[in-house]
Order: C-alpha cells, then structure tokens, then sequence
C-alpha cells in the first residue's frame, strides 16, 4: 500500500520475480494497481541445499497465483513448511488460509485473528525451517501488526510494507500510528548500521540494495510531509482532507484515499507531541 509519493532521487532496483537472493525468490501476485505497485510480492524463502520452504506473505485470494506460488517452490525443490505473514493487508494475507489448504502448513502472523494452527509470531522469534534463520522484527506502524523479517545470513530484510521497493508507504490511521512507525524505521536502520543489513526485500516494487539509503529516504520524506501538514494547520487548512488537497497537490488524485490516512496519521501525531509538550 503506497502513497506513491516518490521523489527525484530515490533508488530504483531492477526487475520483480525470480531468485532475489540465495535464499529469497520472489512469485509476483496479478494484482497490480496504484496501491499496490506492480502486485504483490510473494516470496519463497529458504536455506540453499535444504528441502524445506517458508512463503512469507501468499497475496491476495487468487487461486492460479496461490498455485503458481506452490509449483515454483516445488520446481525449486523445496516443500513449503510453513507460511507467515508480515501484516494482514488483504493484498498480502486474503489467499493465506486458501494457501495453508493447498500447501498442508499452518499459518503464523502477529494478529492472531490471521494465524492457522497453534504459533503466532512475536518479537525474538526466529523462524527456522530447513537450516533458515529468519528473525521476527517487530515494525508497527504501517499498520499495529506489521512485522519485517531478518535474514542474517545473507544481511537481507523483507519488509512487507513497512518499506517499498518504490514510493513511500501510507501510515494506515488509526491502526497504523506516525510514532510507532517512525520507531520502526530507526530500529530497521540499526540493523543496517549494527547487523550488516544491506538488501531490502520489499513487499511491493523492486529488491533495492542500499538498506540505509532507503532508510535515510523514508525517515527525510516523513520529517518533510510531517513539517508540510505542521504548515498547512498553521495556514488554517483544518480537515484532513484539505490538508491533502494542499499538501499532496503533486501526488496523483487516485491516492489522495490513502494519503488521507497518512495525514490523519500526521495529525494524530502532532496532537500527541502537542500534548505531550504541554
Ligand atoms: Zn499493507
């Protein structure tokens, strides 16, 4: 889910679908859209040389995507294990039961409203099937249940939508909040800078390859929106819907929905730290 609002400047990676990396091959859902960028990214992930199989995310309820997701992984030589998914966006986890159907595995998820079988995912759990480390990173704000997943053996993160292979991300308010997305950027960032993260494995859009650089992008683009609304309030624009009209004038009309969320977000925001202050 994107607010498209993409600027001059910003790292473009190169072709969707395929083996991203040693352990990570990405299945591209049909469901491209403005929101969604060219679909969903639905990856196969596992340990090279093992038979075993996690799919982080099967996408939307499209059942020839949800099968083409399972002969790829078979024609790769691996069983699926198990499916996770990094938030329940239904672009990323509306065919998850259908797949965990076809593909025999349970599904775990922060939101236990979206889990098959007994485990959740939380923070410090690591994912192991087959010889694969992949830790549960903790990313609210997106959404409250957003999740990245860290793989340390090859300095890589998938990050559903926490951070896009292109554009920027919409803070769903309320359930998606300013602060605690902020947060998860500085904590993706120190993976960065502390764990020799490097790769972004995004959850629409392309692999990008300068983790920080992006990072470092979306942190700047976030402190400039937020500094724009601040102004826009000051000038008496009062709606969130005026503020977008405003602020967003250069964004494309069809996105003004989902940036009307980022600037109820923005406006909680402030509110917050206004009171806070005071
Ligand atoms: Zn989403």
């Amino acid at each position: 889910m994107t607010d498209a609002a993409s600027l001059p400047g910003q790292p473009r990676g190169g072709v969707l679908s395929g083996q991203a990396t040693a352990r990570a091959h990405c299945v591209l859902a049909p469901n491209p859209s403005a929101m969604t960028l060219d679909g969903t990214n639905t990856w196969i992930v596992a340990e090279p040389g093992s038979g075993s199989a996690v799919v982080v995310d099967p996408g939307p309820l499209d059942e020839g995507h949800l099968r083409h997701v399972l002969s790829t992984a078979e024609r790769l030589g691996k069983r699926v294990d198990l499916t996770v998914l990094t938030h329940g966006h239904p672009d990323h986890a509306e065919g998850a039961a259908r797949f965990a159907e076809l593909s025999g595995t349970s599904v775990r998820a922060l939101d236990p409203a979206l889990r098959l079988g007994d485990e959740g995912l939380a923070a410090g759990d690591v994912v192991s099937t087959g010889g694969l480390e992949m830790r549960v990173v903790p990313t609210p704000g997106h959404t409250a249940d957003s999740l990245c997943f860290h793989l340390p053996a090859e300095g890589a993160v998938l990050t559903g939508d926490t951070v896009l292979g292109r554009g920027t991300t919409v803070v769903a308010h309320p359930d998606g909040r300013l602060g605690d997305y902020l947060d998860s950027l500085r904590r993706l960032r120190s993976l960065t800078r502390d764990d020799g993260v490097s790769t972004v494995l995004p959850g629409h859009g392309p692999v990008l390859e300068d983790a920080q650089g992006v990072i470092d992008f979306y942190l700047a683009h976030r402190a400039d929106r937020l500094a724009q609304v601040e102004t826009a309030v000051a000038e008496g624009f009062g709606t969130a819907s005026e503020v977008v009209a405003h602020v967003y004038a250069d964004v494309d009309r069809s996105l003004w929905p989902a940036a009307e969320l980022s600037v109820r977000a923005q406006l909680a925001y402030l509110a917050e730290r206004g009171a806070g202050a005071a």
